[in-house]
């Protein structure tokens, strides 16, 4: 495919695109040796930013030179050698601090550049990579976590999913994209790719051709949350399992050469849909690749990705066991233990969740009840109480150079106190994100908490939460809206805790967060 560089003349170029013409971002993989050899005071500042395109990311302070790495998982699932691998490079390196994210992927931090290429090797070894995970590059492949595995998936989509990430691993005919650039590749009935979020995704769909009945998919295009977020919108084409790659090519190419680059809070591809609409879109798509109009939906409802307890696999005697992980967070030893389980009585497998918990496939039913009784699931249980187990938080200011306010570890005390004075009778999904960015993907929750910085009377900056109700995937969508008002985070858990009061005291039985 040719590559144009079509903006290269442009002269209103961002600093960012500037550098990015100069030198390509995945070239810091050539640079990281030298730095590893010579320590962090080697890494000119100027170079920091590049370390994105390696998955890495300056820890906060940036100046004590800690990186925080994000490993791709595509489609969320880790092998029993992937998983012990990160959890021995958690121990050794990563100060026993696991993350999973909302993408599926594994987050490390406190890394210094010296250990990164015995980490890149080990990852290696084990076939996995933090290439791309960060930076204006194809991210982490988001998918079904139990393709393969799913009574509820139209078709399995664990080779497409391969095909696409291994296509664009290192990629440098699309490694300068206009800004970050997520895909989700999904057949599972009740989305749980969470597609209406990503800049391309594709959802199970049917079409009859040639008089036969074929499964594929249907394609959402311009999704995003961050700055001005934007939920993706249906092109009218049907694409076959076998056509995923190349129009996946295609998007990626149309957002490489038209995409902006002007400015970077206008960048991502949902800015190039907002403006050019489906129709057009579409027509641009179709010079690239030929497709047929689009079929019959399969997408039913919406999952958010929770799968908690024990549940049938299609293959008959198997079951897959959804887990708790309270806000996503891990050690290393809980991460070995898991593996081990797994192995002793499934495939040792584990699969990463968008909710950032996890899920054990491949359990025979003669093994269930042996396997529940391990003692690792009185913490990461398979029936959480009802609000730690559907919490969501960001990384916060903890790590993150972005972070207005601490959020991991007020999610989960916020969500354990609600726990202990609370009662519903369906589960209200709590997001919360530690600045716009929304890492934590606060606009699809039920409740979003996005931190800011609030000045008092007496002109001190403290930190505080807006909060958004009413966000779902469901039925296409619906991004959460803005409560009047702002709250101090000392009063947010009484604040939320009084909402979910007048929630349960004027709701109907079995009536939702999102239908109230
Ligand atoms: Fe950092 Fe903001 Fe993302 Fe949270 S949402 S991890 S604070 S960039």
């Amino acid at each position: 495919m040719a590559y144009k560089k079509s903006w290269e003349s442009n002269e209103k170029l961002n600093k960012t695109e500037q550098w990015k013409l100069e030198k390509d971002g995945l070239k810091v993989f050539e640079d990281i040796p030298h730095y590893a050899k010579n320590g962090f005071s080697s890494i000119p500042k100027e170079e920091w930013d590049k370390f994105k395109w390696a998955g890495l990311y300056l820890q906060r302070p940036k100046e004590d030179g800690y990186f925080m790495m994000r490993v791709n998982v595509p489609s969320g699932i880790l092998s029993y050698d992937q998983a012990r691998e990160l959890a021995s490079i958690c121990k050794e390196y990563g100060r026993d601090v696991y993350d999973i994210t909302t993408r599926q992927a594994i987050q490390f931090h406190w890394l210094k550049i010296e250990q990164i290429p015995d980490i890149f090797k080990r990852l290696e070894k084990v076939g996995l990579s933090s290439a791309g995970a960060c930076g204006d590059i194809t991210r982490n492949i988001v998918g079904n976590p139990l393709a393969g595995i799913d009574p509820d998936e139209l078709f399995d989509t664990r080779a497409v999913v391969k095909e696409v990430y291994d296509f664009f691993q290192h990629n440098e005919d699309f490694s300068n994209l206009p800004r970050k650039y997520k895909v989700s590749i999904s057949a599972n009935l009740n989305n749980a790719a969470n597609a209406e979020i990503n800049c391309v995704s594709f959802l199970p769909a049917k079409k009859e051709i040639d008089g036969k009945e074929e499964n594929g998919f249907h394609l959402k295009v311009g999704g995003g949350l961050s700055s001005r977020p934007l939920l993706a919108e249906e092109l009218d084409v049907f694409v076959l399992p076998h056509q995923v790659k190349d129009v996946t090519i295609a998007l990626t190419t149309i957002f490489r050469d038209y995409g902006y680059r002007e400015k970077r809070h206008l960048a991502r591809l949902k800015f190039l849909m907002a403006d050019w609409g489906p129709e057009k879109f579409k027509e641009k798509l179709l010079e690239y690749v030929e497709l047929l109009p689009a079929g019959t939906d399969a997408v039913k409802g919406w999952n958010a990705g929770y799968f908690y307890g024990v549940h049938p696999q299609k293959q008959e005697g198997l079951n897959y066991i959804g887990l708790n992980v309270p806000v996503g967070r891990l050690n290393s030893d809980e991460v070995y233990e898991l593996a081990r389980i797994s192995k002793k009585y499934g495939n040792g497998e584990l699969r990463n969740c968008n909710s950032q918990n996890l899920i054990i496939p491949n359990i025979p039913d003669e093994h269930v009840d042996a396997l529940l009784n391990e003692k690792i699931f009185d913490r990461i249980s398979t029936s959480p109480l009802s609000f730690i187990g559907y919490s969501v938080s960001c990384t916060g200011i903890e790590y993150c150079n972005l972070a207005l306010v601490e959020t991991k570890e007020r999610m989960r005390q916020i969500a354990n106190d609600l726990d202990q004075e609370l009662t519903l009778d369906v589960p209200v999904r709590i997001h919360m994100v530690g600045c716009p960015n929304s890492c934590g993907q606060r606009q699809i929750a039920d409740i979003g908490l996005q931190g800011i910085k609030m000045r008092t009377k007496d002109k001190k900056m403290i930190e505080a939460f807006e909060i958004y109700v009413g966000g779902t995937l469901q039925d296409g969508g619906k991004l959460n809206e803005k409560l009047k008002g702002k709250v101090e985070a000392a009063n947010l858990s009484e604040v939320v805790k009084q909402l979910l009061i007048h929630f349960k005291q004027t709701k109907e039985q079995g009536e939702t967060f999102f239908d109230y």
